[in-house]
C-alpha cells in the first residue's frame, strides 16, 4: 500500500511496521501498522486507497520485474534458500517472529534462479 502510494508520488511512509513486525502481539494495541502522508497529500492517498480496494487499479504489464530474465516466462516461484531459513528460524527462536532477508525466484518453465533482496 505504501509503495503504491509512493508510486503515485506521494510521499508515504510506514508507521511501526518495525514494532509489529517485532512482536505481532502488541499489533491491537499499537492500531497495526499505519501509513502516513503529508496532509496536503490526505485526499488523493485516500482516493487511491479506495480505487486500490475496489480492484481499480492495474499494474503496467511491460514490468520485466515478474518475468524470467531468461525465458520471460511469468511462471516464477518463489523459494527462501535454506541458509535464510536457518537464520529465520534462528531469528523466530530470539525474538518470536521470522524475518526473511532474501529470497530466490524460480522460473516454472526453464528453471532459471535468480535471487532478489
Ligand atoms: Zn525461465
Amino acid at each position: 500500500m505504501c509503495a503504491m502510494l509512493q508510486s503515485a508520488g506521494i510521499p508515504a511512509v510506514t508507521a511501526d511496521l518495525n514494532l509489529v513486525t517485532l512482536d505481532w502481539a502488541i499489533s491491537q494495541a499499537l492500531g497495526g501498522v499505519k501509513i502516513q502522508v503529508p496532509e496536503a497529500d490526505v485526499e488523493e492517498a485516500m482516493q487511491l486507497i479506495a480505487a486500490y480496494h475496489a480492484g481499480d487499479l492495474t499494474c503496467g504489464k511491460d514490468d520485466d520485474a515478474d518475468r524470467c530474465g531468461a525465458c520471460g516466462s511469468e511462471d516464477l516461484g518463489v523459494v527462501v534458500p535454506n541458509s535464510q531459513k536457518a537464520l529465520a528460524l534462528g531469528v523466530f527462536v530470539l525474538l518470536g517472529a521470522p524475518i526473511y532477508t532474501s529470497t530466490q525466484r524460480v522460473c516454472n518453465t526453464c528453471g532459471a534462479v535468480e535471487t532478489e533482496s
